[in-house]
């Protein structure tokens, strides 16, 4: 993530380019102005709980050994267990983990789950890893982390660079360590050996489902609009395929080599997903093809950034011509940006509520380790739907009551129960 200075004198003096860390402060700042919290609880939430930093010694197919470094930021656990992913991507840092893991805390409370936020990952990049050693290093990564984790305690899941197929790795180095089988211990599992079905599709879904409430909210339906994805990675091939089976004319998606564009609609369900084959929108036979960047700036009903962070800046906020962003990425939004899409009267949905499927669903598959019985599929998806709708519910009553931007209002939600969490418990000692 790229560094900056922020100049927080006049709040709105700060360069474009921020990291997650500020991101998030800035949010915080911006949304405990507008809602009636205790300062002390606020000065509390700008800092995690603890960031813990370790070693992690790889021993590469041709017998060299690399150390890589791996992080576990924990923000809070006032309502609960520390929750949130493992990302292996070149750029994490302590900072971005710290910023993420902050994101966790209000996306649980905004959803109402009992846990709390967390982030960690490894600074790697992964596709420079066999599978191998990418078992190997998640083994030794998890073994590292132990005291730190645990069912009760802090649960992770996958972020980028990792998936089902890690957690399977890191459950098993847990459980062969503490003597005993601990699906618990994270989320996002190969549903054999406890994990949830639709967990993997859980955030894409979400996305759609909230797309589908916005576009109501304001008086569109799904089936009369257009959409334009960026990453075809799980969230946004999810988010695309549902909301094209419920009628929407996905015109455009992408994945980092540029976009597949056609006006009368895309098949998305023709186009290998990330996941089913890397970086294949391009090789679909489309109509035109865009960059990354023109996909951010077509005029279509909605916009779904869920690539990467910090990707809709003070450079092209003004050109945006979705009539509404709906985030499925962490973070794809600048404050900066913020600033001028409210300005702009364009809606941003924030990713806390919108990409908000996949911890809920996470949280699914904890009650399942717990009780040791699965939920079907149907289950699974009626109670993703309802929980969606009444988190939904919960910040459109911010937004009409308090005269909010979305993101104001999510994080009005969220602040207003971990603050009361905060303020029953007290301060010890
Ligand atoms: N990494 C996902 C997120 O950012 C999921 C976290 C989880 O399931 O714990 O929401």
């Amino acid at each position: 993530m790229a560094t900056n200075t922020l100049d927080d004198s006049d709040g709105d003096d700060y360069e474009e380019t921020e990291s997650a860390l500020e991101t998030a402060l800035r949010q915080l700042s911006e949304a405990a102005a507008q809602i009636d919290v205790d300062d002390g609880v606020i000065e509390r939430l700008k800092h995690p709980t603890r960031v813990v930093e370790v070693g992690v010694p790889l021993k590469r197919d041709d017998g060299s050994v690399e150390v890589f470094t791996g992080y576990r930021a924990q923000h809070d656990d006032v309502r609960g267990p520390y929750k949130g992913g493992l990302r292996y991507h070149p750029e994490v840092t302590a900072e971005e983990c710290t910023g993420l893991s902050m994101w966790m805390t209000w996306k649980c409370a905004v959803m109402d789950l009992p846990f709390g936020g967390a982030k960690g990952g490894i600074v790697v990049n992964p596709k420079e890893l066999s599978t191998g050693e990418k078992e190997r290093l998640t083994r030794r990564f998890a073994e590292e982390i132990r005291e730190t984790i645990g069912p009760k305690k802090d649960i992770p899941a996958p972020d980028m660079g990792t998936d089902a197929q890690t957690m399977a790795w890191f459950m098993d180095a847990y459980s062969m360590q503490e003597g005993e089988t601990t699906p618990g211990v994270v989320t996002g599992k190969p549903p054999v050996i406890g994990g949830s079905e639709g967990r993997e599709e859980a955030p894409g879904r979400s996305v759609a489902i909230i797309a589908r409430e916005a576009l109501r909210y304001y008086d569109k339906t799904v089936d009369e609009s257009t959409v334009a994805v960026q990453g075809f990675g799980s969230v946004g091939a999810n988010a695309a395929r549902l909301l094209d089976d419920w009628g929407a004319n996905v015109v455009a998606v992408s994945d980092v080599n540029g976009a597949a564009y056609d006006t009368n609609g895309l098949d998305t369900h023709a186009i290998p997903s990330h996941e089913e084959q890397p970086e294949a929108v391009m090789q679909y036979d489309a109509p035109n093809t865009l960059t990354n960047e023109e996909l951010l700036e077509l005029d279509v009903d909605v916009l779904v950034p869920a690539a990467l962070g910090n990707v809709l800046t003070a450079d092209n906020a003004d050109d945006v011509q979705a009539d509404i962003v709906v985030e499925g990425a962490n973070g794809p939004t600048t404050s900066a940006a913020d600033a001028i899409l409210d300005e702009r009267d364009v809606p941003v949905i924030p990713d806390i509520l919108a990409n908000a499927g996949g911890v809920t669903v996470s949280y699914f598959e904890w009650l399942q380790d717990i009780n040791r019985r699965q939920w079907s599929l149907e289950r699974v998806n009626d109670e993703l739907e309802s929980m969606m709708l009444s988190a939904w519910g919960d910040v459109r009553a911010e937004v009409e009551a308090g005269d909010m931007s979305w993101r104001d209002a999510a994080y009005a939600v969220a602040l207003g129960r971990v603050g009361d969490a905060k303020t029953s418990r007290g301060l010890w000692p």
